[in-house]
């Protein structure tokens, strides 16, 4: 049987983990072609020695002269990492953190392959731009973040007119205490996910749930919805992960033990051939299942995401850039964590009061609000 030929941009990260697994499980059926990181060359090494990989992306500059690279096909910054693809590439997996992948997603949507986008910010970003896109180049894009992952396969089996989706939030560390002490959580406190273990600027999106906020623009983006057919809720226990509700009155969900090799594993597999990977669920296991209302005084985030969606245009960018940049600001120690949300409203007004917002920019558009956001953003005293 021919083997599935993968890149995979951002191998060095927690999805990327993921991913690796899924390959060490399935050996016989896949083959990695590519691997990148930021700058931690030595774990893309390790990688690539374990996997037999050929090519290795790095995007900072490397100044030692570093002997065990010589073994590899090196592709240095990120500008080049789209050549690590060729014609025998059948899958690309996209996670890459953050925005600075903007640029090479834009290259890799015209290669027309398959893509496993976990990236929610550059689909925000792009906003309709993305989809369009990879319609016209035959691109075939599967969201990789667990709900949007959800509610791609749950549309695959309808149950009558659709009506709206939901999408569900474990809450993150922070959901039950109270108001008064949010001014005063710790980076370290804040990057604790009860469930998950992710990167950093995802953790610290889910403390503030901002991380909520963009996947409601995420699943507006993706699945082409109206700001009222999307909502969120609480539930903690995070097994099930999204919902799809007809207008029969019908809901249909999909629950597994969570686990990013599951919406993973969709991308190579069909459902019945991943048995190897994951927990099962077992219901018995769990004594309750709760819902609960996310708090918009609690998470302002969540207000303002549903804003900026309502706004559309250029404002769910403006909104996810500049949370970008705040959240690393409250990583380096110089705001706290209650100014991330804070001073991306106050950041908002002020753009849209020096900026017209355009409804249907093109690239060139958002790439300017990001530079004027860049030379104007105010981050307090
Ligand atoms: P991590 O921070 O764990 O990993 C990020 C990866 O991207 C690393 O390989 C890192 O390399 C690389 N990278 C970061 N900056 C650059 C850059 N400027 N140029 C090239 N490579 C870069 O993040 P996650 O794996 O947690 O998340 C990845 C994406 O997936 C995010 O957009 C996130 O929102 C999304 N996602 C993640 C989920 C999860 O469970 N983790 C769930 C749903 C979505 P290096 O190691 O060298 O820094
Ligand atoms: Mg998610």
């Amino acid at each position: 049987m021919k083997k599935i030929n993968l890149v995979i941009f951002g191998a060095t990260g927690s999805i990327g983990k993921s991913v690796l697994s899924i390959v060490r499980n399935n050996r016989e059926k896949l083959n990695i072609q590519g691997i990148t990181c930021n700058k931690n060359y030595s774990k893309l090494i390790k990688i690539g020695k374990e996997f037999n990989v050929k090519r290795i992306g790095i995007n900072k500059n490397i100044k030692k002269n570093i002997k065990e690279l010589n073994n590899f096909d090196v592709y240095q910054d990120i500008k080049t990492f789209d050549d690590l693809i060729d014609h025998k590439t059948d899958v690309i997996i996209f996670a890459i953190s953050g925005l600075s992948g903007l640029d090479l997603i834009l290259k890799l949507i015209k290669l027309g392959k398959k893509i496993g986008i976990a990236n929610k910010e550059c689909i925000i970003s792009l906003g309709f731009n993305l989809m369009k896109l990879s319609k016209k180049y035959s691109t075939e894009i599967i969201p990789l973040d667990s709900e949007h992952n959800s509610i791609f396969h749950l549309l695959n089996n309808k149950f009558g007119s659709f009506k709206s989706i939901t999408i569900t939030a474990s809450g993150g560390p922070f959901y039950e205490l109270s108001k008064k002490s949010f001014k005063n959580i710790s980076v370290e406190q804040a990057l604790s996910h009860p469930v998950w273990k992710m990167g950093k600027k995802i953790s610290i999106d889910s403390a503030t749930m901002a991380n909520k906020a963009l996947e409601i623009i995420e699943a507006k983006y993706l699945f082409n919805l109206s700001d009222d057919q999307i909502n969120a809720l609480i539930h903690p226990q995070a097994i099930i992960h999204a919902m799809i509700n007809y207008k029969n009155g019908i809901t249909t969900a999909l629950m597994n033990v969570p686990n990013m090799q599951t919406p993973i594993s969709s991308l190579f597999f069909k459902f019945d051939s991943f048995d190897k990977l994951t927990k099962e669920l077992n219901l018995l296991d769990y004594s309750v299942l709760e819902f609960k209302p996310i708090d918009d005084e609690k998470f302002p985030a969540m207000r303002l995401g549903r804003e900026v969606m309502k706004m559309g245009g250029l404002a769910p960018n403006a909104f996810n850039y500049l949370n970008e940049i705040l959240v690393q600001r409250f990583i380096n120690g110089s705001i706290n964590f209650t100014d991330i949300i804070y001073l991306n409203e106050i950041n908002l007004e002020k753009i849209f009061a020096k900026n017209n917002n355009i409804m249907k920019p093109g690239l060139s558009e958002i790439k300017n609000i990001n530079t004027w956001i860049d030379n104007n953003i105010y981050i307090g005293q």
